[in-house]
């Protein structure tokens, strides 16, 4: 594959966070404790050389960059201070932003003050479509539906999960492209006949169901690192927490719609607290909330490596994650209150809000990872399979 030489490269990567890496001179500290280094020993000095000589096809089209889960040894090892951990975290934010051809990433990643006006505007236009057709706040029971219209939440949902469905898969295309051209991927070796078909859906398997959903190499691979920490301050269970717990919420969401669909329970009637969807609901908020705070926690405190340095995109999917989850939570608490507290209804316009608003902008803030990292290890998986 040829590509250009782009002598910008470690300038733009420092917008989105690197550390100084002009200063690695390859001595492979980092190749020599990363749990993740195979044996052609080049792994992560090969992506940092990448971003030295200005190869920014090569570093956008590297599968390696997303198996990378910041376990942050690495940086402990490096005699330049080069920090590679957050290197290599810092070139995922590049890459994400390099994927989007709307620009909107990057300036997300890289104008924190217009970042955070766009992020308070999104908010707010969600708020004043809301509002456009406020109903009357009962109070014998919180009648969240007859404040808002469920039809006007819906339609918004529909057309806020069509906008980021469309972004997301333009990027994965454009990632999985770049992969496939470097790695000699076709279409025909991903589907044509039996024997690729079968290849593919384990590798499929592999990325989803044990990386992306299991997350083995993050909770082996990355054990060394987090040796010391209590288990419940453990970075993976954090993760897997704040992911399944994400997951959980929004099955619950979507059920209890396919229930109203089917008619047999209209959105918004009063169940009590061990009816599934909710019961379902209020598992997953509890474990969210908990994989959130961990996270944030450990970072207010620097608790690990991975958690020294925290960018503005860090801070702003967390922040989101957790009014997302606490404000959910605070409505489940005032249904079940004898007499319908007026703030539950304003508590669930700013909960409606900053959802959609979460789900719109989930493509472009750090959340893409979701999207990216199991396209990678597909690939991976399907190297190491035909390895
Ligand atoms: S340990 Fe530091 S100096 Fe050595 S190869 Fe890795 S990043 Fe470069
Ligand atoms: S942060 Fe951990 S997994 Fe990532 S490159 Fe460094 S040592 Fe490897």
């Amino acid at each position: 594959m040829t590509s250009l030489v782009d002598s910008g490269l470690l300038t733009d990567l420092k917008r989105f966070g690197a550390a100084d890496v002009s200063a690695c001179f390859s001595c492979g500290n980092c190749t020599a404790v990363c749990p993740l280094s195979s044996n052609d020993g080049t792994f992560p000095r090969r992506i940092i050389r990448y971003a030295q000589v200005g190869m920014k096809d090569a570093l956008l089209s590297s599968k390696e960059l997303w198996t990378c889960y910041h376990c942050g040894l690495c940086s402990e090892t490096c005699p330049q201070q080069a920090d590679p951990g957050e290197f290599m975290a810092s070139a995922r934010r590049y890459a994400i932003a390099s994927y989007d051809r709307t620009r909107l990433a990057r300036t997300l990643y890289t104008r924190s003050v217009l970042g955070v006006g766009i992020l308070v505007l999104v908010a707010v236009f969600f708020a004043l479509v809301m509002s456009s057709s406020l109903g009357p706040q009962s109070a014998t029971s919180l009648a969240l539906f007859g404040f808002i219209p469920e039809d006007l939440i819906h339609m918004t949902g529909v057309v806020v999960m069509i906008m980021a469905g469309v972004a997301g898969l333009a990027g994965i295309v454009t990632m999985a492209r770049g992969i496939a051209r470097r790695e000699g991927v076709t279409l025909h070796s991903v589907f044509g006949g039996r024997v690729a078909i079968t290849r593919s859906l384990k590798a499929l398997w592999v990325a989803l169901g044990i990386e992306a959903l299991g997350q083995k190499r993050y909770r082996e691979d990355c054990a060394e690192a987090q040796e010391p920490e209590p288990w419940y301050r453990r970075r993976w269970l954090a993760h897997l927490a704040t992911m399944w717990g994400f997951l959980g919420l929004l099955a619950a969401t979507l059920l209890d719609y396919g229930l109203a669909l089917l008619g047999i329970k209209a959105t918004g009637t009063a169940v009590p607290v061990w009816y599934p969807t909710r019961l379902l609901g209020t598992v997953a908020g509890i474990v969210l909330i908990y994989g959130v705070s961990v996270l944030i926690l450990n970072r207010l405190q620097h608790f690990n490596q991975a958690a020294k340095v925290s960018k503005p995109s860090d801070w702003t999917l967390l922040i989101l994650l957790l009014i997302v989850a606490v404000s959910g939570f605070l409505i489940e608490v005032a249904l079940y209150l004898p007499s319908a507290p007026r703030w539950g209804y304003w508590v669930f316009l700013f909960h409606v809000s900053v959802a959609m608003e979460l789900v719109l902008l989930a493509p472009f803030l750090k959340f893409a990872h979701v999207l990216y990292r199991p396209v990678a290890l597909f690939f991976l998986a399907l190297a190491h399979d035909s390895a």
